[in-house]
């Protein structure tokens, strides 16, 4: 074991995900009883570049593992990408006495991670996302808060659309990524849902539609992901005018991001958390902590980012020539597995509509 850590530094970043609290707590604590001093970096990196950061002890995160948001505050920050800007950033963690820094965000999130461990600083990536949009993870930390969050929203659609025989189009975040809208399609009954991943046939879903009504469906609930741009508002138009059937529209936005994490979420958190420390008293860096068939295995962050442009097809020339034979056949493998997933949830939530 490295003994030379004596500190470490813990930043939420990008956009928030219910969970994080819970997350902080866990590594102030298991960081704490490993005899380490922890501080909190308030706002993301904006505050390695303005010294904005808090001594976390024991009491300082008590009463948190329920609460939605970030406690240490999150933010967006353009400065940090500049070389000036990330060399800010080591001078305050040295000047601050930091060994290591824990960084629970998404994607964006772990390239600043990576930019600070090229520069000596080391560091993990916990991902912290609604979305659920990290590819080398089959999980991220918030994901299944906001997932019921939709599903109790649309619940309660569905109970006016009965009532008035409405239909209701809901449109849910995920940015390029589908998943909260797959699963909660699935989950609250949809009637069609609409994800970037796959082509959506809007004629499929608007004959769907008919024949329902036509068998005496009062409701119908249409969830597309935020994904597809305004094409949601779009498609309550013309399902009103194809179907007859009066059809509102809902965009769910931010509602999905707050609320008291639920169990899985604290429980994944606790644990990401925890194993994060770990991985910095083992010399660790550059990794980030991810789920795979419910184990919470290691990828480095070079990895996942590549691995994500793979699944996202968006690979730049020379992205796949540091890794192995061996890298780049688990990655193919994961994008298959991925894309095989999002086409066999897609079809369940065809056959069950
Ligand atoms: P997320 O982590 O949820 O994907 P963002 O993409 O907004 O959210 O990234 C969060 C923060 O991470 C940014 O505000 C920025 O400070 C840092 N960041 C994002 N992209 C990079 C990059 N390419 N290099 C260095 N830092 C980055």
């Amino acid at each position: 074991m490295v003994t030379k850590f004596r500190k470490i530094a813990v930043l939420t970043s990008g956009g928030d995900a219910p969970g994080m609290n819970a997350c902080v707590r866990a590594i102030t604590r298991s960081a704490i009883a490993r005899g380490l001093e922890v501080i909190g970096v308030i706002g993301g990196y904006r505050g390695l570049l303005y010294n904005e950061m808090k001594v976390l002890g024991h009491n300082d995160v008590s009463n948190i593992v329920n609460l939605g948001g970030t406690f240490l505050y999150t933010d967006r920050c353009i400065e940090f990408k500049t070389e000036e800007g990330m060399q800010k950033a080591v001078k305050c963690c040295r000047d601050n006495g930091i060994d290591g820094i824990i960084c629970i965000g998404g994607d964006g999130t772990f390239r600043g991670a990576t930019d600070l461990s090229n520069r000596g600083i080391p560091t993990i990536g916990l991902t912290g996302s609604i979305d659920n949009d990290i590819t080398a993870s089959d999980y991220t930390i918030g994901f299944d808060t906001a997932m019921n969050t939709v599903c109790q929203m649309i619940d309660r659609l569905r109970d006016t659309c009965e009532s008035h025989a409405r239909c209701n189009v809901v449109e849910v975040m995920g940015r390029d990524c589908g998943e909260i809208a797959l699963r909660t399609g699935i989950a609250c009954g949809a009637a069609a849902v609409a994800i970037p991943e796959i082509p959506f046939d809007e004629a499929a879903a608007i004959a769907k539609i008919k024949e329902l009504k036509a068998g005496g469906k009062r409701n119908f609930i249409v969830v597309v992901s935020e994904g597809l741009g305004k094409y949601s508002e779009e498609l309550a138009k013309k399902i009103e005018a194809e179907t007859g059937i009066e059809t509102k529209f809902a965009r769910l936005a931010h509602v999905v991001r707050g609320g008291n994490p639920t169990l899985r979420d604290r429980l994944t958190a606790a644990e990401m958390g925890s194993r994060a420390v770990d991985l910095l008293l083992e010399g660790k860096s550059n990794l980030v902590v991810v789920e795979r068939n419910g184990e919470l295995v290691t990828c480095d962050i070079n990895y996942s980012h590549i691995v994500d442009r793979m699944y996202k097809n968006k690979l730049k020339d020379g992205d796949l020539a540091p890794f192995s034979e061996e890298d780049l056949a688990s990655m193919k493998a994961l994008c298959a597995y991925r894309k095989h997933e999002i086409e066999r949830l897609y079809k369940l939530a065809n056959d069950l509509a």
